[in-house]
């Protein structure tokens, strides 16, 4: 759900994905009271001692001091407070395993008192603070990242520094494939010219021969933004391959992919299964992203369709049901509401809008599009149940009603909670519908 302009810089130690969406690019100035002081009313505070030692700078992780769960009791009463109007609420989906979780790990790169330094931005600020060992991120990605830092003086290859524009490495981004195994390394450079770049891949690879790709991204803008638009291939396929659901997704280094892969299972077969898919529905994915969760339902529906804004995401899609073999799938690019307003206009019955959306929320026009297309059923994926519960409002007053609500735990020890809710249209009089 998540999506592009992968990362920007603060945002190693947040949750997912995509700029417009992941909980990672949410504004600190914008977050409620509420979510500043999460632990309120909670009696069992973990120890100092127990909690991350770099929480205070990196602010990631808001819920260092509950224990993991408490935090699942705290995100149940945040989603019982925001949600629980519109229907009831089931028991949160928690990790068996809260830790080490991510499977995108990103690291910014400079050079401190003459030291050459990784790790990730304090808080609002463009200060490195080294970082050894990050309790939610993928070890493994963690310690490629601290390779590639001791092996830059060999190659003389120099960090970027903001002030002077001088230097090359502005930051790693490391991806797991966690079903694969396999690794893709984004290496962003502030220029096109890696020195001693093909001696430089094959020491890393000696140390690391699970990766599988090295790209080469360049990034020459003074900008927020971790990627740039550029991107070379150095070495394999340019793309590493993940599966969710028993399919199989091409991920590249800038597409939007959820970051924590065990529990984005839980999340797809929990709204497929809201769904009610009997085999027959055309099914509407609406902000689609790579089709991951369209792909997934295909099997249980007549026919997906897909949309998307990001032209390359909604090529992604196209491309994942190609190598899955999925023939029931189509996917468009372009915005949900227009998409949705004309398919309704040109007669194409939507028995089921499978929506997940941005933080942001859906605009009005793809909420008063849904009712005009009147599928029997809406599944509402969000990551932010403040903007869910405004849309909820919406259509809940335009002939649906929610039947039950579903948290899923996405982002342990942080405050972000992903929510599903599921609605079907009320039948106002004798099958007329509302
Ligand atoms: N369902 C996908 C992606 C969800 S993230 C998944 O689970 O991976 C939300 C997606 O909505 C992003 O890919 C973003 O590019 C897309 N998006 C944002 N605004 C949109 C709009 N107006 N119309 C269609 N898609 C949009």
């Amino acid at each position: 759900m998540r999506k592009q302009a992968e990362g920007k810089k603060p945002a190693r130690r947040k949750p997912a994905a995509h700029s417009t969406r992941r909980p990672e690019h949410a504004a600190r100035s914008g977050q409620k009271p509420e979510q500043r002081q999460p632990a309120a009313g909670f009696a069992v505070q973990r120890p100092r001692s127990e909690r991350c030692p770099y929480s205070r700078k990196c602010g990631g992780c808001q819920l260092q001091n509950l224990e993991y769960p408490d935090q699942l009791r705290w995100k149940q009463r945040l989603i019982e407070r925001l949600i629980g109007r519109f229907c009831s609420v089931a028991p949160i989906l928690g990790m068996d395993e809260p830790y080490h979780y991510r499977c995108k790990v990103q690291a910014a790169f400079g050079v401190v008192r003459g030291k050459f330094v990784c790790g990730i931005y304090q808080s609002s600020t463009h200060h490195i603070i080294p970082v050894d060992h990050c309790r939610i991120e993928d070890e493994n990605a963690g310690r490629i990242i601290a390779d590639i830092r001791a092996l830059l003086p060999k190659f003389h290859i120099v960090p970027y520094n903001e002030d002077t524009q001088r230097g090359v490495l502005r930051h790693v981004l490391v991806r797991r494939g966690y079903a694969t195994g396999r690794y893709l390394v984004a290496l962003v450079t502030g220029t096109p010219v890696l020195p001693a770049k093909n001696n430089f891949i094959r020491a890393l690879l000696k140390l690391h021969p699970e990766i599988t790709t090295v790209v080469l991204n360049i990034n020459r803008k003074r900008t927020s933004m971790v990627l740039g638009d550029e991107e070379q291939t150095l070495y394999g396929p340019g793309t590493i391959e993940d599966e969710l659901c028993g399919l199989r997704f091409r991920i590249s280094a800038s597409s939007f992919y959820q970051v924590n892969p065990v529990q984005t299972e839980r999340l797809y077969r929990a709204a497929i299964e809201m769904a009610q898919l009997t085999g027959t529905e055309t099914v509407l994915d609406a902000y689609c992203g790579v089709g991951t969760i369209g792909l997934a339902a295909s099997a249980k529906a007549g026919k997906v369709i897909g949309v998307e804004l990001n032209p390359a995401a909604a090529r992604d899609a196209a491309e994942n049901a190609r190598r899955n073999g999925v023939k029931n799938a189509r996917f468009y690019a372009g915005d949900a509401g227009e998409f949705l307003r004309e398919t309704a206009g040109a007669g194409e019955k939507i028995d089921v809008v499978l929506m997940d959306p941005p933080r942001a929320g859906s605009s009005r026009e793809f909420l008063a599009a849904v009712c005009q297309a009147a599928p029997s059923r809406v599944v509402y994926i969000s990551c932010n149940p403040e903007t869910q519960a405004r849309d909820l409002a919406y259509l809940t007053s335009h002939g649906y009603r929610a039947e039950r609500a579903q948290p899923v735990d996405m982002f342990p020890w942080t405050h972000h909670c992903e929510n599903i809710v599921s609605l079907t249209r009320r039948e106002t009089g004798a099958g007329q519908r509302a």
